[in-house]
C-alpha cells in the first residue's frame, strides 16, 4: 500500500486553516474531480475519494486534533474515524450537508430546481421552464428568432425579489441561530456519528424574515406571462433540446434563474421528407420526356431548381442537387436535394393514343435489353432481408 499524503497537503490548505477555508478547499477538489465530471477516469476518483476522506478528518475537531498529534495512525482504523474506509454512499451523503439539500443537483444545472452555494451561502436556483417549438423545415434551413409567449415565475416586484414586506427585516433563523445547518448526533454500531443537515426551518439560508411579503408570501417570485425571445440556429432537428442558461423560472428569493430547454418539433412539409442534413423529394415526368429526355423544375426549401433528365432515363432514378439540403447544426458543411424522378405510367387513354403505342409495339428500340440489369435492386433486396 502506497504511503498516504498528508491530509491538509491533499486539500492545499495551511496547518492553521478555518473551517470555511477547509470547506471551500474541498468543494473546490470535489467538483474538479466528481465523478460525473470525470466518468471512467479512475484517477479522478482516486482524488475525489482522497479529497473527502481529508475533509472527513479535518473537518471534524476530534478528529483533527488526533490527527494533528499522531498523523494517519491517530485515526486510520478507529471505529467512527473515516481514514480510508468511505465507500462512495458516504461521500455522496457527506455532499448533501455540504453543499445543501439536493447533493450534486444544483451544480448540473439540469432538471428541476435544486439549490447551490455561492461563496458559502446557499443560493435557489429556480427550476427549469420546458418549452416546445414547432420549426417548419424553412425555419430550420436558415435558423430564427421565436417570440413565445410562456407563463412563469418571475421576480415579484413589491418586495424585489427579498420575499420581505417592505420595511421588515430579516432576523437570524431560530432553529439554526443563524448558521443555515443543524447538527445531530446519531448512536450507531460505530460510535456516536455527528452529522450535520440544512436547516429546515431556513432551508440553509440561516435568515428567516420578519414579515413575509403579501403579494409573493415571501417566496419574493410570483408566475407572469412573459414573452421570451429565442433565437434557434439552423439544422436542428426533431426531438432536439436546447438549453438555455438563465431563461428559466426566476429562483426563490433572489436567487439565480433556472434554465429554459427547448425542445425542437419538425412539422411535416409539404414537398420534402429530411433524411439527417439530406432532404429528400419525389416528381414524376411523362413516358415520352423519359424516352427524349426534358427539364424539369423541382421545389428547393425558398425556391425551385431545374435540372436535365438525359434521354432515356430508367423511372426511380435519383438525382443529387448538392448543397440544397439543411446546413449541419454544428456547421460541418450542408446536406443535399435528393430527387427521386419516377415516370407516370398513363393509367387511361383514348382510342387515338391507343392506336399510335400500337404502332411503336413491334419497334426494335422499344424491346427491353436482356442483358440490361438494375444492380440496385439486388443489392435492395440483400439489404431488406439480411
Ligand atoms: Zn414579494
Ligand atoms: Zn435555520
Amino acid at each position: 500500500m502506497a504511503t498516504k499524503r498528508d491530509y491538509y497537503e491533499i486539500l492545499g490548505v495551511s496547518k492553521s486553516a478555518s473551517d470555511e477555508e477547509l470547506k471551500k478547499a474541498y468543494r473546490k477538489l470535489a467538483l474538479k474531480f466528481h465523478p460525473d465530471r470525470n466518468p471512467d477516469d479512475k484517477e479522478a476518483e482516486e482524488k475525489f475519494k482522497e479529497a473527502a476522506e481529508a475533509y472527513e478528518v479535518l473537518s471534524n475537531k476530534d478528529k483533527r486534533a488526533r490527527y494533528d498529534q499522531f498523523g494517519h495512525a491517530g485515526v486510520d482504523g478507529q471505529p467512527g474515524f473515516g481514514g480510508g474506509n468511505m465507500n462512495m454512499d458516504d461521500i455522496f451523503s457527506m455532499f448533501g450537508d455540504i453543499f445543501g439539500g439536493g447533493g450534486f443537483g444544483g451544480f448540473s444545472g439540469f432538471g428541476g430546481g435544486g439549490s447551490r452555494s455561492r461563496g458559502g451561502k446557499r443560493v435557489n436556483k429556480g427550476s427549469s421552464l420546458r418549452i416546445k417549438v414547432k420549426l417548419t423545415l424553412e425555419d430550420i434551413e436558415k435558423g430564427v428568432e421565436k417570440k413565445i409567449k410562456v407563463n412563469k415565475f418571475v421576480t415579484c416586484n413589491s418586495c424585489h425579489g427579498s420575499g420581505a414586506k417592505s420595511g421588515s427585516d430579516m432576523i437570524n433563523c431560530t432553529q439554526c441561530h443563524g448558521s443555515g445547518y443543524i447538527t445531530q448526533v446519531q448512536r450507531t454500531i460505530l460510535g456516536n456519528m455527528q452529522t450535520q443537515s440544512v436547516c429546515p426551518s431556513c432551508q440553509g439560508e440561516g435568515k428567516i424574515i420578519k414579515d413575509k411579503c403579501p403579494t409573493c408570501h415571501g417566496e419574493g417570485i410570483v408566475k407572469a406571462e412573459e414573452v421570451l425571445t429565442i433565437n434557434i440556429p439552423a439544422g436542428v432537428s426533431d426531438g432536439m433540446q436546447l438549453s438555455f442558461s438563465g431563461k428559466g423560472n426566476a429562483g426563490v428569493r433572489n436567487g439565480i434563474n433556472g434554465d429554459l430547454i427547448v425542445s425542437i418539433e419538425e412539422l411535416p412539409h409539404e414537398h420534402f421528407e429530411r433524411d439527417g442534413n439530406n432532404i429528400c423529394h419525389q416528381t414524376y415526368i411523362t413516358v415520352t420526356d423519359a424516352i427524349i429526355g426534358t427539364t424539369i423544375e423541382v421545389p428547393t426549401l425558398g425556391g425551385q431548381a431545374k435540372f436535365k433528365i438525359e434521354q432515356g432515363m430508367s423511372s426511380g432514378k435519383v438525382y443529387r442537387l448538392r448543397g440544397k439540403g439543411l446546413p449541419d447544426v454544428n456547421g460541418y458543411g450542408r446536406g443535399d436535394l435528393l430527387v427521386r424522378v419516377d415516370v407516370w405510367i398513363p393509367k387511361e387513354y383514348t382510342k387515338e393514343e391507343k392506336k399510335i403505342l400500337e404502332g411503336l409495339k413491334d419497334s426494335p428500340n422499344f424491346k427491353p435489353n436482356p442483358s440490361a440489369k438494375d444492380r440496385s435492386f439486388f443489392e435492395k433486396m440483400k439489404n431488406m432481408f439480411s
